[in-house]
C-alpha cells in the first residue's frame, strides 16, 4: 500500500517515515479493508470452488490428503523451522530434529538457514529499519512481494551457529530433493488429482497462512503485550497457522515453546510440543513463567492508566 521505496524505506526511521505522511482515519481503515478483502476473499473462493465441484473434480479423498499433508508440513514450518531452529524452544534428537526440518522444508518457504535467519532479523529489527517483511513498508511487501525485493538474511551474523551444524547444513543443501518430494509423495498418493490438492493447493494455502503471519499480524488484532513493534493476536491466524497467530504474545516471548499463553489460546503447534515432552522426544522446553506474563501485563496496564 505504502508508495515508499525500499531504499527510501531503509534509510529513514520508521517513526518519523509515519510523521512525513500522517494517514487520515478513514484512509487507514479503506486500506485495511481493502488488504482484508484481497487477503481473505481468495480463501472462501477456494472454499467456494471446492462446494461447487464436490464430488465431480473434488472430493473427501483430496481433502483427506491435503489436510493430512498440511498439518505435519506446516508443523515442520511452526515447530521445525520456528519454535526450534530459529528459537531454540526446545531441545531434540537427531531423529526428530531431521524429521522436523525435512517437513518444514517441504513448505517451499526457503532452505532451513536461510528462513532462521531471515525470521532472526525480523525479530532484531522488527516494524524498524532492515526489517525484512514490515507492513510498515506495504502490506503486500510484508506479505509476499519481501521474497522477491530483499536481501536475504546474511547467515554469517544471524545464524552462526546454524552453519556449523553438520545436519542442519546438509538438509539447507538438499532443499531440492525436499522440493521434488513435496510433490512426488502426493502424486504417488493419488495420481495427478493427489498431486493438485496434496500438492498444490496445500503449498498455495501453507505459503499464504505463513506470509499471514507476517503481514496481517502486523496489521490486525489485540496487542496485550507492549513490544517494541506492531505485533498483534489474531485469532483466525492463530487457527489456520497452528498456534502461530498469537504474534504478539510470541514477540514478547520469542523463546517460549508456546505460543496461546491463554487456556482460550488455541495453539496446536504449542500442545504437539507439550506431547512431545511427556513422551522425552523434546526436552528442555523453554516457556514464558506466568509471573513474567502477569509482570508484562501489569506494565501494559499502568502504561494505559497513565495515558488516560
Ligand atoms: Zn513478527
Ligand atoms: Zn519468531
Amino acid at each position: 500500500m505504502s508508495t515508499r521505496t525500499p531504499e527510501l524505506a531503509r534509510s529513514i526511521p520508521r517513526a518519523s517515515a509515519r510523521t512525513v505522511r500522517p494517514k487520515r482515519r478513514w484512509v487507514d481503515l479503506l486500506n485495511k479493508s481493502i488488504i482484508l478483502t484481497t487477503v481473505v476473499v481468495p480463501l472462501l473462493g477456494t472454499l467456494y470452488a471446492m462446494i461447487l465441484l464436490w464430488n465431480r473434480l473434488v472430493g473427501w479423498g483430496d481433502v483427506a490428503l491435503m489436510l493430512g499433508l498440511y498439518v505435519p508440513i506446516s508443523m515442520g514450518v511452526t515447530i521445525g523451522l520456528h519454535r526450534y531452529l530459529t528459537h531454540r524452544g526446545f531441545r531434540t534428537n537427531p531423529i526428530i530434529k531431521a524429521t522436523l526440518l525435512i517437513l518444514g522444508s517441504m513448505a517451499l518457504e526457503g532452505p532451513v538457514i536461510t528462513w532462521a535467519a531471515n525470521h532472526r532479523k525480523h525479530h532484531a529489527l522488527s516494524d524498524r529499519a532492515g526489517d525484512p517483511h514490515s507492513p510498515l513498508d506495504g502490506f503486500f511487501h510484508a506479505h509476499v512481494s519481501w521474497l522477491f525485493n530483499t536481501e536475504p538474511a546474511d547467515p554469517s551474523i544471524y545464524a552462526r551457529d546454524l552453519v556449523k551444524d553438520r545436519l542442519v547444513v546438509t538438509i539447507h543443501r538438499l532443499f531440492p530433493l525436499w522440493a521434488v518430494l513435496t510433490f512426488l509423495i502426493p502424486f504417488a498418493i493419488g495420481g495427478w488429482q493427489g498431486l493438485l490438492w496434496g500438492g498444490l493447493v496445500r503449498v498455495f494455502l501453507t505459503h499464504h497462512v505463513t506470509w499471514s503471519v507476517n503481514s496481517v499480524c502486523h496489521t490486525f488484532g489485540s496487542r496485550p503485550f507492549r513490544t517494541r513493534d506492531q505485533s498483534r493476536n489474531q485469532w483466525v491466524v492463530g487457527l489456520l497457522a497452528l498456534g502461530e497467530g498469537w504474534h504478539n504474545n510470541h514477540h514478547a516471548f520469542p523463546r517460549s515453546a508456546f505460543h496461546g499463553l491463554r487456556w482460550w489460546q488455541f495453539d496446536l503447534s504449542g500442545l504437539t510440543i507439550r506431547l512431545l515432552a511427556v513422551t522425552r522426544l523434546v526436552t528442555e522446553v523453554q516457556w514464558a513463567p506466568a509471573l513474567a506474563i502477569q509482570e508484562r501485563f501489569r506494565r501494559r496496564s499502568a502504561t494505559i492508566d497513565e495515558a488516560a
